[in-house]
């Protein structure tokens, strides 16, 4: 196995790799387009042998096949992946989100969940009561972790206070060198109150890899070669760099797994750390 960075997820003691894999369109995109799943699984199987042994999933990608296909790629190494999946804005009520954790545990063909995320915010759901329903799914041990998703500053605050007996653990948001949004207020809420930030589409979707030529391009090149690193490869760098940052790049592609891997075990200098952050912002 290669060697992998980790950082402490929230407050717990538990570490997690700093790179995870993404499986949004891993299986299908909707129950009407489902397939892939060899691919997927020999994907997955291959991330996790180079350490990305960290697997973000949702009851809604691929209508639950996702899960399922997770299931599929950790079989013979349940105990070495730490599995994150979320439950939908539509399933926050107390009652569903128990009801949601079954479907999913069924899915993933286990009895806990290392990470269970609240997908979306819902205005019309009392944050309290999915927390409550939250806390309990920790205590039965069918949970680990509790996190949200696309959450704000004031959500995480509430989401936070709405927890009794365990910390938030973390915060999963969009974040690349191209869309940095969250740095006015999030990441740093986020440093302060040690939740980890998980950086969703951390290659703007591949935007990043295939991106543009004018002079921001160039210098990312410019910056890629110095280090005989590709784009992608230096833009996962940039992120992982900041302290309560983790990210879970999606790759279906084996080369592309291969090169999510090689992001991790070197550092970008300071100086084109901030030369890269001033060019893209
Ligand atoms: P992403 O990881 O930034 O990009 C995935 C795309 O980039 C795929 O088309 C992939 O191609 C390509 N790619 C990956 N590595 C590459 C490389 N080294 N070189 C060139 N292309 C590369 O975007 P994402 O899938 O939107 O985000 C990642 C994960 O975050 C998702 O899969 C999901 O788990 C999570 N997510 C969460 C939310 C949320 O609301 N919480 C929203 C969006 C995403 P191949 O597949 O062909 O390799």
């Amino acid at each position: 196995m290669k060697s992998m960075e980790f950082k402490r997820l929230g407050k717990s003691e538990v570490e997690i790799p700093v790179l995870g894999l993404g499986t949004w369109g891993i299986g299908g995109f909707s129950s009407r387009h489902l397939g892939g799943e060899e691919d997927a699984v020999r994907a997955l199987r291959l991330g996790i042998e180079l350490g990305m042994s960290f697997i973000d999933t949702a009851e809604m990608y691929a209508s639950g096949h996702s899960e399922e296909v997770v299931a599929q790629a950790v079989s013979e190494a349940r105990e070495r992946v730490f599995i994150a999946t979320k439950v939908s804005a539509e399933n926050l009520s107390f009652e569903r989100v128990l009801r949601s954790c079954e479907s999913s545990l069924k899915r993933l063909k286990s009895n806990y969940v290392d990470l269970y995320q609240v997908h979306w915010p819902n205005p019309r759901v009392p944050i309290t009561d999915t927390m409550k329903a939250m806390e309990k799914l920790v205590t039965e041990g069918k949970v680990r972790n509790v996190g949200v998703s696309n959450f704000s500053v004031q959500q995480t605050r509430e989401a936070q206070e709405a927890l009794s007996k365990i910390g938030l653990a973390s915060n999963q948001v969009e974040y690349s060198l191209v869309e940095r949004s969250i740095e006015g207020d999030l990441l740093p809420y986020c440093g302060k109150e040690h939740i980890t930030v998980v950086a969703y589409s951390p290659v703007a979707r591949g935007n990043i890899a295939h991106g543009g030529r004018d002079e921001r391009w160039r210098k990312l090149d410019d910056i890629a070669r110095k280090y005989a690193k590709t784009r992608a490869q230096v833009a996962l760098n940039w992120l992982i760099a900041r302290q309560p940052v983790v990210a879970i790049p999606k790759a279906a592609n084996l080369q592309h797994v291969r090169e999510n891997a090689g992001a991790v075990g070197w550092n970008l200098s300071r100086e084109d750390y901030d030369v890269l952050s001033a060019t893209f912002s």
